[in-house]
């Protein structure tokens, strides 16, 4: 039988906002390094051809350097279609020898999702691409104690606050949005987007 909401344990308040603080803090610094590459609407557009929106990926290599690690560029992030494994998540956290965290997404299993629908592949790619940046500016350590492997099964704790990290970054994108379109004086459209 399916649980009520009513049965989900609560995440405690205190630590919702110490995520939502640290999404902030990392969304700002963001906005301030690269304010004249991307412009409030960029994390909503779909007329890109990379796998992973931009300003995601370019987000996610800021969280990833302001924690410090290194050779980020070109080792940190990148994706894999097919992902093995007994458990088919559409996406996964792996890391190389070096302690580098790197995001495996399984592009096919997305496509599968919607396969008429490129726009909402794309949102979905960028909502597992930034649940996975949650995880590793969230649960690092758990990363770091691993060897070069899989990331375990994470806690439903943690898989939850991967989900907040995800989403309030989504609501200061969308916030950007709706600032930028009362200050131009034009309808901005955020009702509309989602990601
Ligand atoms: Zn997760």
């Amino acid at each position: 039988m399916e649980m009520t909401l009513k049965q989900i344990p609560k995440i405690a308040p205190p630590r919702f906002a110490e995520i939502a603080a640290k999404a902030k803090s990392l969304w700002d610094g963001f906005v301030d390094n690269y304010n004249s590459q991307f412009p409030p609407q960029s994390l909503f557009r779909d007329d890109y051809r990379a796998t992973v929106n931009p300003m995601a990926l370019h987000f996610g290599l800021h969280c990833v350097k302001s924690l410090g690690i290194q050779r980020l560029e070109d080792t940190a992030i990148c994706l894999r279609q097919n992902l093995d494994g007994e458990q088919r998540a559409p996406s996964w956290l792996w890391k190389n020898e070096d302690g580098a965290p790197i995001i495996l997404m399984d592009v096919d299993q997305v496509t599968l999702s919607f396969p008429q629908n490129e726009k909402e592949q794309k949102k979905i790619r960028t909502r597992l691409f930034l649940h996975e940046i949650g995880h590793i500016v969230l649960h690092l350590s758990a990363l770091k104690n691993q060897r070069s492997a899989f990331h375990p099964g994470v806690s439903d704790d943690q898989e939850e606050e991967a989900w907040i990290f995800c989403n309030v970054i989504v609501g200061l994108a969308l916030g950007c949005v709706a600032r930028s379109g009362r200050l131009n004086n034009v309808i901005d459209g955020a009702w509309e987007k989602s990601c």
